[in-house]
């Protein structure tokens, strides 16, 4: 049975994120130099991740994502994997990440039973890798990015964050690397989540801009018709090759949206923009029975009625939408807590 909320929007995609640590700096995700994390015992283990999403599984979840932070910080991760990967409920079980340490886990992953890879991407350019995210890895990135065919994964995706100024230079470049590696590009839209303090409508490159500067370089391009929860809408070049857009920021998809988050501390959240999130670790770990657990999320997916997206885009006047400050009082409040 599936459990609909308010707008009939099915439970059935959790992203678990199994760190709030990253080993970047992302301009658009970290730009501050101080974070508040997580308390490590807070941390939930891996069994009791897997409990967890057991219960989300009966109650109609069947895709999965790992992300983060960075979920190759967290040590061992291919046994989460493995336990994951062993429950017949889970159709889809995918992993975000921003690649540094993949040439090393791809294959541990692979023969753990994970299904599909996304890697972070937004630069070709190492210098400029450099001074996005702080750090000098850029090389390790695409040694992982490689690493990922030859470990046996099909159906790569590169994710880009497109920043007006920054990298949309490279939306044509980045569409070739992804020809030459067998990857599909994903550009997102800058988005104004927490944690993105830095955050500007001039700052975001729109998915309709987006088009009209590959248009200009490939000619005509063509919307692929398909019924999707996906977040990104795809589009075919002349040649065939498939990319995809996810614009969040000017043209939501919070009406299909079917995603929930587990933060590493477990707290479920219902949206990328919710302020407050429900707390499983509490109830879980003074005992709660699996129908407990349930009667505790049911019908707070069944009052679902989070649009933070569509609601973000009808202010008038929009700005980062939490402050240093209250970021700081709340970690949770943070993309990379949240996972993305
Ligand atoms: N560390 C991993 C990574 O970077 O892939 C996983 C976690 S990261 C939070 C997940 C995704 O969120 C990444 O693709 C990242 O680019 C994206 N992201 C972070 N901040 C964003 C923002 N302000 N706007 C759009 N996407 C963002
Ligand atoms: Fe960058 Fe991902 Fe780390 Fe955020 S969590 S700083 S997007 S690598």
């Amino acid at each position: 049975m599936a459990y609909l909320d308010t707008l009939g929007r099915p439970l059935r995609n959790l992203r678990i994120s199994v760190t709030d640590r990253c080993n970047l700096r992302c301009q658009y995700c970290m730009p501050e130099e101080e974070y508040v994390w997580l308390p490590r015992e807070d941390l939930l283990h891996f069994e009791e991740i897997s409990q967890l999403a057991d219960v989300f599984v009966e109650l109609g979840v069947d895709k999965v994502r790992l992300t983060g932070g960075e979920p190759l910080l967290r040590r061992d991760l291919p046994r989460l994997v493995r336990l994951l990967a062993a429950k017949p409920g889970i159709r889809d079980l995918a992993m975000t990440t921003n690649g540094v340490l993949l040439s090393e886990q791809a294959q541990a992953l692979y023969e753990a039973g994970l299904h599909r890879v996304t890697v972070s991407l937004d630069t070709l350019r190492p210098e400029r890798f450099k001074q996005l995210t702080r750090r000098d890895t850029h090389a390790r990135v695409l040694e992982g990015i490689e690493a990922v065919g030859r470990a046996g994964f099909k159906g790569l995706k590169l994710d880009s964050v497109v920043m007006r100024g920054t990298n949309d230079d490279e939306l044509v470049d980045l569409i070739e690397y992804g020809k030459r590696v067998g990857a599909e590009v994903r550009f997102i839209e800058y988005m104004d989540v927490g944690g993105a303090t830095l955050w500007s409508l001039d700052a975001v490159l729109s998915r309709t801009a987006i088009l009209e500067r590959l248009e200009r370089h490939y000619g005509p391009i063509e919307p692929v018709v398909e019924e999707s929860t996906a977040p990104a809408d795809r589009f075919a070049l002349s040649d065939g090759i498939l990319f995809g857009i996810i614009s969040s920021t000017t043209a939501p998809f919070c009406r299909s949206c079917d995603r929930s988050r587990l933060t590493a501390d477990g707290m479920w959240y219902l949206c990328l923009y919710a302020k407050q999130g429900t707390d499983l670790r509490g109830p879980f770990r003074r005992g709660a029975s699996k129908e407990e657990l349930k009667s505790l999320i049911i019908p707070t997916w069944q009052q679902r009625a989070e649009r933070g997206a569509e609601q973000r885009l009808a202010m008038a006047n929009r700005a980062p939408l939490v402050q240093i400050g209250e970021l700081k009082k709340d970690p949770h409040l943070e993309m990379h807590t949240r996972g993305g």
